[in-house]
């Protein structure tokens, strides 16, 4: 399997140098060539499945045993032995809940893996990387995490000083491992990426000291997503509607592709908070930039769904000059318009879309407890909402469960009046001891610091 850039003029990587380069040199995103059709889902275990499903993502570069094997640690560190189970809410709805990870949201699905996949590659090459990110909570600890345990990769994550919660600073600050570096910035989350963007322009700094970054555009990261999507449909044994919390547009983007593949996806319902950039497309067929407001789901606080460049490179017949041209407008204009009869092939017939306020995720926190007595997160409760805004009639729903409600107690006591625990695994998280690096809003100050983690 080859990869190509949406942008169409970078090179033709393999899996493992379009694992390893993130982004393409033209400023587009990996995808492959082709997708794989129909590919065999064998094994018993969740791992076992995840292998084969993923196998022709990685053919001719990872042997298949190895592959098989680096799947296997990756989940075990799973503390469901489903891995991601499927939990029945109502008689047509279901929720597939992806947070039984080490930082108890579902990016660590993809990370868990991503970890395993920069050892492997990296040791066979003889290469040693720094991951540089920035952070307004979940992304981070999931990468810091995934990677905690890798003998050839160094991290060094920035998070905004005093703006994210407590539970998420102290995923990152408690990590014992001498390779992780969780530095507190002062400044915002907007601060922390303009660095990080700084640090990769800085040529001479990025070439130096091997940067590389393992954000959510990383075609790793969608690939380990599609899995679920197919071993879910499986235990329903029927088909569905997924109903996907929405913010860079990657986990959509996975359900997205997995119905490429074969998996009997009806439609995929994007949920979003107030920034709806993604909600009101579908009902304009025009995205039009606004500023980011915060709500009581942070993670899907995002201006632009980096993701959606994918399908969009689809939507453009995979015509990488048309894609980089509307995209261009976009930045200059801040409106991007899709063509009716695009419109009508690619999205119609699939997407579906619902916007919920924060009084909507807090009510539906507090029906769903009252009701079942299940204690949901906020992006998890926009999914649910928006599962029952679109539901069709006769069409089971899977509602992605993408955090645990410990990982947003404050949000959860607001609508329930319930605290909830930390699950058993990390019970004690309050109680390790924190290490944190507090850094200045200064390129010079952090480039200094990344050049002494090695
Ligand atoms: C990252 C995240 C999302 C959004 O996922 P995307 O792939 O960016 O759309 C939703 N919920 C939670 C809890 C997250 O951490």
């Amino acid at each position: 399997m080859r990869y190509v850039s949406t942008r169409g003029r970078a090179p033709e990587l393999g899996f493992c140098d379009a694992l390893l380069a993130g982004l393409a040199t033209d400023g587009g995103l990996y995808v492959p060539q082709t997708w794989p059709s129909q590919p065999k889902m064998a094994g018993a275990t969740y791992s076992e499945k995840a292998a084969s499903l993923m196998a022709p993502y990685v053919e001719g570069e990872i042997p298949q045993d190895v592959f098989a094997q680096l799947c296997k640690t990756a989940y075990s560190t799973f503390r469901d032995p489903a891995v991601v189970p499927l939990v029945q809410i109502a008689p047509e709805h279901y929720l597939l809940e992806l947070f039984h990870g080490p930082t108890l949201a579902f990016k660590d699905v993809a990370l868990q893996l991503i970890g395993q996949l920069f050892d492997y590659v990296l040791t066979q090459r003889n290469q040693r990387v720094m991951i540089v990110g920035a952070t307004s909570g979940d992304t981070g600890s999931a990468a810091i995490d995934g990677v905690k345990g890798c003998k050839n990769v160094d991290i060094v994550i920035l998070y905004p000083h005093g703006r994210v919660s407590d539970v998420q600073r102290r995923q990152m600050t408690t990590i014992t491992s001498s390779n992780v570096h969780t530095v507190a910035i002062d400044g915002t989350f907007d601060d922390c990426q303009d660095l990080v963007k700084a640090m990769f322009n800085d040529v001479p700094f990025r070439e130096a000291n091997n940067l590389s970054a393992v954000n959510s555009i990383n075609w790793a990261r969608v690939m380990a997503q599609t899995v679920y999507y197919f071993t879910a449909l499986e235990t329903l044994g029927r088909s569905a509607s997924f109903s996907v919390p929405t913010g860079n547009f990657g986990n959509v983007l996975a359900g997205w592709i997995a119905k490429q593949m074969g998996a009997e996806i009806e439609k995929l319902i994007v949920g979003s908070n107030s920034n709806d950039i993604l909600t009101r497309f579908f009902e304009t067929h025009s995205m039009d930039m606004l500023p980011v407001v915060p709500t009581l789901s942070p993670s899907m606080d995002i201006q632009i769904s980096s993701n959606f460049e994918r399908l969009l490179f689809e939507m453009n017949n995979r015509d990488g000059a048309a894609t980089t041209e509307q995209l261009s407008m976009f930045r200059q204009n801040g409106n991007l318009s899709v063509k009716p009869d695009q419109f009508a092939r690619w999205i119609e017939p699939t997407f579906r879309a619902h916007r919920a306020s924060d009084e909507e995720t807090l009510a539906m926190m507090k029906s769903i407890h009252n009701e079942s007595g299940i204690l949901v997160d906020p992006h998890t409760a926009i999914g649910i909402a928006s599962a029952e805004a679109c539901a069709e009639p006769g069409v089971p729903t899977i509602t992605l469960a993408t955090a645990h409600p410990a990982k947003f107690p404050n949000a959860v006591k607001q609508a329930t009046g319930v605290h909830p625990a930390l699950p058993d695994h990390v019970a004690d998280l309050f109680d390790r001891q924190e290490r944190i690096i507090n850094l200045p809003n200064d390129l010079q100050a952090v480039e200094a610091f990344v050049a002494s983690c090695h």
